[in-house]
């Protein structure tokens, strides 16, 4: 928990990822294409496509041989994890792996969700073992920190919990709001440490520069005091020097008064 498998030394990639790093590493080639399962009772044809990024569903669904009438619904990604897409325009990007479309039988409308009634099977079949049912709770009341104390952070969004769960509680969608709330507030007291950091800094910088001024007072005093006593001692030589010469001028005259 709170790390990441390469610390471990695993690296885990599907094929389609290890087949564009070997494109990318070795043959220098930008990924533009990607390898995408098209599948689902409501394809005539499922099988693997290498789509170029960009290309829309629709083409991808006719290279399968198009889709049946039954369709109802289509997924990016798997039945348990992925997403459902309102619009077959909607492109390929790096990220979609597969497209499932689906009938009602293969994936049938979400029933109304029920009350808890704290029956455990989530908890026995989540992989991550966490407590799914907990998790349900707080995320509803959107407290983040518990949330992350209860380690929804190493949720996987597998969907195994919302399978078996009897009262057909839509829990993914519970624990990725719940996800994005944790990334807001992990922003958040991000964007406050910053702000805390920049105001500690410039306090520093403030108590720093009068503590440089108060210096530089101080020295000018110390200068102003040494010049002063330099001049008094300048002018009191020269006091003395004049008085030595006038001393020596009338001892002289006195000299010459005798002979
Ligand atoms: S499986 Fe559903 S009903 Fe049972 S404890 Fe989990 S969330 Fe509650
Ligand atoms: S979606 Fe998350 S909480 Fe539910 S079973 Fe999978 S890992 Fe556990």
């Amino acid at each position: 928990a709170g790390d990441l498998p390469t610390t471990l030394g695993i690296l885990c990639q599907n094929v389609g990822t290890a087949e564009a790093v070997h494109r990318a590493a070795v043959e220098g080639r930008a990924l533009t294409h990607r390898y995408v399962t098209v599948t689902g009772d409501a394809v005539a044809d499922p099988r693997v496509v290498l789509a170029p990024l960009g290309a829309p569903f629709s083409d991808l669904l006719a290279a399968a041989g198009g889709a049946t009438p039954g369709l109802d619904r289509l997924i990016m990604g798997g039945p348990m994890m992925g997403f459902t897409v309102a619009d077959p325009a909607v492109p390929v990007v790096a990220a979609t792996n597969c497209i499932l479309a689906a009938t009602t039988a293969l994936c049938p409308p979400p029933q109304p969700a029920l009350p808890c009634i704290r029956c455990g099977a989530c908890a026995e079949a989540c992989p991550a073992s966490l407590q799914p049912q907990q998790l349900y709770w707080h995320a509803r009341g959107g407290e983040v920190d518990t949330l992350a104390a209860l380690g929804l952070g190493d949720c996987i969004e597998c969907g195994a919990c919302a399978y078996v769960c009897p009262s057909h509680i839509p829990l993914i969608q519970y624990f990725r709001h719940g996800k994005a709330e944790m990334a807001d507030a992990r922003q958040a007291r991000t964007i406050a440490e910053r702000a805390r950091e920049r105001y500690e800094a410039r306090q520093a910088r403030l108590a720093r520069e009068a503590e440089e001024r108060r210096q530089r007072r101080e020295q000018k005093k110390a200068q102003a005091r040494s010049g002063g006593d330099a001049r008094k001692a300048a002018v009191a030589a020269a006091l003395e020097k004049r008085r030595r010469r006038r001393g020596t001028a009338e001892s002289d005259g006195d000299d010459g008064d005798r002979s």
